[in-house]
């Protein structure tokens, strides 16, 4: 296919916020007849789901500390709901299963979906909550030293590629362009603006750029030479310098691969996806030795895509030259390890009896990848240079389908309250969001 030299709208990445961007900038520029669909152009060096959202677990939830979080992931869930069974969108809630230390914070997360309408139910006390469990949905439930569950009834989890390429079909439908096998080399600018998007196949001049890299947020942030230290204003009214823009995460998940109609709930129904953080010590389930008596999470679901029970547990932090490529399951050095499988399945058999011998059914077969993170592990969703709109999601965005609406009317100039709260400046304006007890730096 031939590379054009002029689109109006590139949009860099053929992932869950770039495609679902150029749907929505299609169906804005038709509605507002301004344009069509023919003026996007996507490009991706890979293809269709090549980066974090093609090897995401899929979960969907509300789930966070952080009020601007909630907000947008209310209003995800509701994209999610306008098309779930071509997304591949499975709505059986969300579960989040604390130990005592979290428990305030999740006692706030409820009252807040109470006020912004996003329905939960929230059970408290050590002996309501295994009742509650055994009872509504699983009975050979026993993990230990659980004081809350915050049960979100709407959310669940979905199928990536599914809901990707229907993604795709949507904006192709509306006449966007979407091209693979290009890689985005570098940019070229005039003044404060982007003229040109230089790639492998050539230079195509644009009026906008809108980037959604994921993982690569770094190598496009650099080509645009921003800056890789970030200014930030702490709680003592102090600047404080030198703060590195990007941290990589691994993260790390797995499949047991046992029938998921193994995993249903009390009356054979597929269960809400489970969530447990855990202060209780946790031994293997393979010798009974104890793997830590620090506190832990894991998260799990039963899956027909991936042929089991789908799940992880926290990541932890890659240092030094960390290889981007070649990503996800063909990394040789971001895959999941044997210390994950054995945590992971010990967690499991901790949780639920059905699981205490179910260990060796683990498939053993390359899974996890990376996440690329700013500073304080939130998305920026800003426009950088003039015409230059980043969608850098902080590894937060499978669920965020809904992302590419607002960014779309932002991109046409119409700001939106939704995004505001993650802006670039808030580093420098020390507008930083809370931060939680959670194991995990995405809740
Ligand atoms: C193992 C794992 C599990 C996860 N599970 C969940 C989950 O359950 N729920 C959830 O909400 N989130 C989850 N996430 C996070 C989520 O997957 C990401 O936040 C989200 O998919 C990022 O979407 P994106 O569109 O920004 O990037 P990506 O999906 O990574 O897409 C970026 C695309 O850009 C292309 N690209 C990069 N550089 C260039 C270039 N120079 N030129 C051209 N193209 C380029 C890549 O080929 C890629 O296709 C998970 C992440 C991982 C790694």
């Amino acid at each position: 296919m031939a590379i054009p030299t002029h689109s109006q709208y590139i949009i860099i990445g053929a992932g869950i916020h770039g495609l679902s961007t150029a749907w929505h900038l299609a169906q804005e520029l038709k509605q507002k007849k301004t344009g069509s669909g023919k003026d996007i152009l996507v490009i991706d060096k890979t293809a269709i789901g090549a980066g974090a959202s093609g090897i995401a677990c899929g979960i969907i939830r509300n789930n966070y500390f952080q009020p601007a979080m909630r907000e947008l992931m209310a209003h995800s869930v509701r994209a999610w709901e306008e098309d779930t069974e071509s997304y591949g969108f499975h709505p059986v809630g969300y579960m989040q299963i604390s130990p005592e230390s979290m428990h305030e914070d999740v006692t706030q997360i409820y009252q807040q979906q109470k006020n912004i309408g996003y329905e939960s139910t929230f059970i408290e006390g050590e002996k309501d909550c295994l009742n509650y469990m055994r009872e509504n949905i699983f009975d050979d439930w026993h993990a230990k030293g659980i004081t809350s569950i915050l049960h979100e009834k709407k959310g669940g989890y979905a199928n990536q590629m599914k809901s990707l390429y229907r993604l795709a079909d949507k904006a192709e439908a509306l006449g966007v362009r979407i091209l693979t096998g290009v890689s985005v080399t570098g940019f070229k600018t005039d003044k404060d603006s982007v003229t040109a998007v230089q790639t492998s196949k050539g230079d195509i001049q644009c009026d906008w750029v809108i980037a959604g890299p994921g993982p690569w947020a770094k190598g496009l942030w650099d080509m645009l030479g921003l800056p890789n230290e970030v200014d930030i204003m702490g709680p003592d009214g102090i600047l404080h310098s030198g703060n590195q823009m990007w941290t990589y995460l691994c993260l790390v998940e797995g499949t047991l691969g046992v029938d998921p109609a193994y995993a249903m709930n009390n009356r054979g129904e597929m269960p809400p996806v489970i969530h447990v953080d855990s202060e209780a010590p946790l031994y293997s389930s393979e010798d009974g030795s104890l793997i830590t008596d620090e506190m832990w999470g894991i998260y799990y679901k039963p899956d027909f895509n991936f042929g089991g029970v789908q799940g992880g547990a926290a990541p932890y932090t890659v240092t030094g030259d960390v290889k981007v490529d070649p990503y996800g399951i063909n990394s040789p050095d971001f895959t999941v390890t044997p210390e994950f499988v054995h945590m992971w399945t010990s967690a499991l058999a901790h949780c639920q009896k059905r699981y205490e011998d179910q260990y060796r059914m683990y498939k053993n077969e390359p899974s996890g990848g990376l996440g690329c993170f700013t500073p304080d592990s939130f998305p920026i969703f800003d426009t950088m240079k003039q015409n230059c709109y980043f969608i850098l999601d902080s590894n937060h965005g499978y669920k965020m389908i809904g992302v590419g609406k607002l960014v779309a009317k932002e991109v046409l100039g119409e700001k939106q309250a939704l995004l505001e709260p993650f802006r670039f400046t808030r580093y420098q304006k020390g507008e930083l969001h809370p931060v939680s007890h959670s194991p995990f730096p995405w809740s």
